[in-house]
C-alpha cells in the first residue's frame, strides 16, 4: 500500500496533555503540517479550495499559521462528502451518519487507520475519567445505525482492558435487569436516561445508590453550568446513584470526543488529536476566555479528514491551571447552538438558558421549546413545561423565564406523560427539546 494514502503511523502521545505549553504547541504544530500535507495529497475537496486560495501547503508551519486555512461548514460538509474522501474506497472499512440534529445526516466513512485513531481516542478519555481494567462499563448508549459513538467507547475500553457491557438503547427494564445482574462501576449514556433508570429501579425498592457505580460519563447534555459547577441534572444525577458525574464533548464530524477530569472543570484537549479554536461570527479567531463557536481540526484522520470544522457549537476554553497537572485548555459546556439561537423582540438567548431558568421549578419532568417566526422578524418562543397531571401556574412559569432571561414566552403545561411522547422520539439518542418550525414559516410564506 503506497504510503501516501494510507498516511504515516498513527502518532499517540497519551502524556502529552502533561508536557508544557511550548512542547504541546510544537508537537501540535508538526501535527498540523502534516494534515495539511496529507490533506493537499490525498483530499480532492481541501486540494481544490487550497488551489482556489493560492495555498502552499508548506506555507503552514505552526499553530499561528492556522487563520490562513479555509474553514469548512456544515453545508460544505453535506455539499461535498464525496470530494473529501482521502484513501481509496478499498481503505474505506466504516460508514459513520451525523447526528443531523441541525440538518440533513451526513455519511462520514472511516478508514482502519480512524478506528485505531478513536479507539486510541476512547482509551484516552476514559483513563482521564478514570476508568481501568478492573471496571465493568455498562454502555447504554447506540452501537448500531451507523453512530459512531457507541462502537468508538466499546474499542476504547478493549484498549483498556476493561469489560464492556453493550446494552445499547434498550429499553429501561432490560437496562434496570442489566444493572441489577451485571452490577457495573461505571454508565456511559445520556443523563436524562440514566435518572429515568434510577427512578425505575428506585420504584422497584433498589438502593440505586449503594449499587456501586462510581462514575456515569454522561454523552448528549451539559452536565455542567457555565460556571463550570454540576447543573442541577448532573447534580441529580450524582445524588441518584452516589457516582462521580463526567461531562463529555464530541461529534461524529469531529471524530474525536474530550471528556472531564477528576476535577470536573472542563473536558481537557487531546493535543494529539485535534486543535480547537474558538471563532466570532466572520470566523475569526476570538481572545482567549470568550464565548464563541468551537472550530474543530481533527488531527491524525485520514478517511473523511477536515479542516477547520465550524461545529456550530458555542463554548470557551478555559486555561487556568488545572489540578490533574494537564496543562491543555479545557473546553467549557456547550452554552448553546448557532443554529438555534433566538432572538425575542430583540433579546437574543439559547435554549440552553430556559432549561437552566426552570431547572429548580418543583415536579418538574422537563421542558421543551417550540419556536416559530412571526411577521416582526422576531421569533414566537413558546415553552412546553411537563408538570404532574399537568398542573401548573403558566404565568408564575414566564415570571421566572423572564427574570432570569429578559424574555418572556408562552408558556404550555402538559402532563410528564405529553412530555415525554413530545420529546423522546424513537430512534434518537437524546430528547428533542427544541423544536424550530421558522424554516416552515418562511417556505410557506414564499
Ligand atoms: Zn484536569
Amino acid at each position: 500500500m503506497n504510503a501516501v494514502s494510507s498516511g504515516p503511523n498513527l502518532v499517540q502521545s497519551p502524556r502529552l496533555g502533561f508536557a508544557t505549553g511550548e512542547e504541546i504547541a510544537e508537537q501540535q504544530g508538526g501535527l498540523l503540517r502534516q494534515h495539511i500535507e496529507f490533506l493537499a495529497a490525498n483530499s480532492p475537496y481541501y486540494r481544490q479550495r487550497f488551489s482556489e486560495l493560492g495555498l502552499d501547503a508548506r506555507d503552514i508551519r505552526t499553530l499561528t499559521d492556522l487563520p490562513r486555512l479555509p474553514l469548512t461548514g456544515k453545508e460544505d460538509l453535506a455539499r461535498h462528502a464525496a470530494k473529501m474522501i482521502a484513501v481509496p474506497d478499498v481503505d474505506l472499512v466504516d460508514l459513520c451518519l451525523t447526528s443531523g440534529t441541525t440538518g440533513p445526516a451526513v455519511a462520514l466513512q472511516q478508514s482502519r487507520r480512524d478506528l485505531e485513531r478513536v479507539a486510541y481516542n476512547e482509551e484516552t478519555a476514559f483513563r482521564m475519567a478514570g476508568v481501568s481494567a478492573d471496571d465493568r462499563v455498562l454502555l447504554a448508549v447506540a452501537l448500531d445505525r451507523c453512530f459512531m459513538a457507541g462502537l468508538a467507547y466499546f474499542l476504547g475500553l478493549a484498549r483498556i482492558g476493561a469489560l464492556a457491557i453493550r446494552a445499547g438503547t434498550a429499553l429501561l427494564p432490560a437496562l434496570a435487569e442489566l444493572v441489577l445482574k451485571q452490577r457495573p462501576t461505571a454508565i456511559v449514556g445520556v443523563p436524562t436516561l440514566l435518572l429515568r433508570l434510577a427512578a425505575d429501579l428506585e420504584a422497584q425498592g433498589v438502593d440505586v445508590a449503594a449499587l456501586g457505580v462510581r462514575r456515569m460519563i454522561c454523552i448528549g447534555e451539559p452536565v455542567r453550568g457555565a460556571d463550570l459547577k454540576l447543573s442541577r441534572l448532573g447534580g441529580k444525577l450524582a445524588e441518584a446513584w452516589g457516582a462521580t458525574v463526567f461531562g463529555t464533548y464530541a461529534s461524529t464530524e469531529m471524530a474525536t470526543a474530550f471528556t472531564d477530569c477528576e476535577y470536573g472543570i472542563g473536558g481537557h484537549l487531546l493535543p494529539d488529536l485535534m486543535i480547537v479554536e474558538i471563532v466570532d461570527e466572520d470566523g475569526l479567531p476570538l481572545p482567549p476566555g470568550e464565548v464563541g463557536e468551537v472550530v474543530a481540526t481533527p488531527l491524525q484522520v485520514t478517511g473523511m479528514p477536515l479542516l477547520r470544522f465550524r461545529t456550530g457549537d458555542l463554548a470557551r476554553l478555559h486555561s487556568e491551571p488545572c489540578a490533574c497537572g494537564r496543562q491543555t485548555p479545557r473546553l467549557g459546556p456547550i452554552v448553546g447552538r448557532k443554529a438555534e439561537m433566538l432572538k425575542v423582540k430583540g433579546v437574543t438567548v439559547f435554549p440552553q438558558a430556559i432549561h437552566t431558568a426552570l431547572q429548580d421549578l418543583e415536579g418538574l419532568a422537563g421542558c421543551c421549546l417550540e419556536v416559530r417566526s412571526d411577521y416582526e422578524q422576531s421569533d414566537l418562543l413558546t415553552v412546553v413545561v411537563g408538570l404532574p397531571d399537568g398542573n401548573g401556574d403558566a404565568a408564575s412559569i414566564a415570571d421566572v423565564i423572564s427574570a432570569r432571561t429578559r424574555v418572556r414566552p408562552e408558556v404550555r403545561i402538559v402532563t410528564p406523560d405529553i412530555w415525554r411522547e413530545m420529546t423522546w422520539r424513537s430512534g434518537r439518542r437524546k430528547p428533542q427539546l427544541f423544536f424550530d418550525y421558522r424554516a416552515q414559516k418562511l417556505r410557506s410564506s414564499s
